[in-house]
């Protein structure tokens, strides 16, 4: 099975041709599941393999390094009935949640949360300095002059909302420190079983360039944004875990941005919902 990010444009920014009989260094990785016996596993794996990978070809200079990662298998959702509802930053009483937790609790069901993470209804909360905003500019215009463009654009546009209207905030930003607090509130109010990332959160709705070019925010181009809006949604994990050692946390694949898990996933989430 291979996973991983599906290889797009919008992700990869660079794109390296080899012309034939050149040598090349590329970190190339791949990453493969197996299930059961490592064993078994390893020498399927060597059997596999074409002979290029192993290093055996005359032109082939490869390296080949395998770790092996045991991760836990996903898909375990809590036992017994589970009462999901969505959190739609709509300024929902946190004491109707409260309560609505507790009933369910009482009849000896689980509580889930299906939390936007990064989508936000505007009528809630209005900060147009946090928005995510992917630079269009292709070519030789800096991605930073772009996003400066963007932001000052952001600051003298009305404030007027459309109701409903819902914008995606940059976690990078201090929407971040805001989102690390609200959910903290969200989870110690309801006591919650599964929290499940939902919604855009690497990219706006709609668009398939992802990352931030804002450069207001904690990164400097709308690429590097990328890896580190990841390593912030693993780090949020790490201390929701952390802080809620009985709380199961799962993202979609809208939240995480691609279609099929990657071993990132099984580490720091334990569901991935198509
Ligand atoms: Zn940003």
């Amino acid at each position: 099975m291979q996973i991983g990010l599906t290889p797009t444009a919008s992700i990869n920014g660079v794109e390296i041709r080899v012309p034939p009989k050149t040598l090349i260094t590329s970190p190339k990785v791949w990453t493969m599941l197996f299930g059961g016996n490592r064993d078994v596993a390893s020498e399927t794996l060597r059997h596999a393999l074409p002979p290029q990978l192993l290093g055996l070809a005359e032109e082939a200079a490869q390296i080949l390094s395998i770790t092996w990662t045991k991760i836990k298998p996903y898909g375990d959702i809590p036992d017994g009935d589970l009462i999901a509802v969505d959190y739609d930053w709509n300024g929902e009483s946190l004491l109707v949640l409260r309560q609505m937790s507790r009933r369910v609790h009482d009849d000896g069901a689980k509580f889930g949360i299906r939390l936007p993470i990064a989508e936000v209804n505007l009528e809630f909360l209005n900060r147009p300095a946090w928005r995510l905003t992917a630079a269009t500019s292709i070519g030789r215009i800096s991605e930073d002059v772009k996003a400066k463009a963007d932001v000052n654009a952001l600051q003298t546009e009305s404030l007027s909302t459309t109701a409903g209207e819902k914008v995606v905030y940059c976690v990078l930003s201090d929407y971040g420190d805001y989102l690390w607090q609200a959910v903290n509130v969200l989870l110690e109010e309801t006591e919650a079983d599964l929290l499940v990332f939902d919604r855009p959160v690497i990219g706006a709705v709609g668009s398939t360039l992802k990352g931030c070019g804002i450069y207001r925010h904690a990164h400097f181009s709308r690429r590097e944004s990328i890896g580190l809006i990841y390593q912030w949604m693993f780090e949020f994990a790490n201390h929701l875990h952390q802080q809620h050692p009985n709380l199961q946390l799962g993202i979609t694949s809208m939240a995480y941005g691609v279609e099929k898990p990657d071993l990132a996933v099984f580490q720091h989430f334990d569901l991935f919902l198509p």
